[in-house]
């Protein structure tokens, strides 16, 4: 993993991420109310946005990295080279990486595609970002710090 600033990606990743910041907007997480983005970009230059919708039992999830490639892949564009998500605070120093449930997921569909995805965290807004990818042997993954959750108060 390394953290980056957005400045330094493509013209292509800097669309990727614009298109995962709107596509938080429409997330619908009335559970949590953590909103997540997503967008894939394909090898032909493709992007397609994902976003989060939970259930009331959040057994049902769809997370918005998978919807994402999901739209991608409905739409006959199964070639992903990068995804964006994004979520959480501009003030947070932690960078918002796809769930273990996502990175499965993911690394289960570059065996499918035959090419390692790049993966960019980012916040809702603000120019720095993470890069990992699905080759990173142990990959940066969601955690509590990056949604923010207060520890301290489970603990005692
Ligand atoms: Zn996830």
């Amino acid at each position: 993993m390394e953290i980056t600033n957005i400045h330094n990606l493509s013209e292509y990743e800097k669309k990727l991420i614009e298109v995962a910041r709107a596509a938080r907007k429409n997330a619908v997480p009335p559970v949590s109310n953590y909103q997540v983005g997503a967008a894939v970009l394909t090898a032909s230059g493709k992007i397609f946005p994902g976003a989060n919708i939970e259930d009331a039992g959040l057994n049902s999830t769809v997370h918005a990295e998978v919807s994402a490639i999901s739209a991608a892949n409905a739409a006959g564009s199964k070639n992903i080279r990068t995804l964006a998500v994004c979520g959480g605070d501009s003030g947070s120093e932690v960078f918002l990486m796809p769930c273990l449930h996502c990175w499965q997921f993911i690394c289960n569909f570059t065996e499918v595609i035959g090419n390692e995805i790049k993966i960019i965290g980012v916040h809702s807004e603000g120019d720095g970002c993470s890069i990992g990818s699905t080759n990173d042997g142990s990959p940066d993954f969601l955690g509590w710090r990056a949604i923010g959750a207060d520890l301290d108060r489970w603990r005692k």
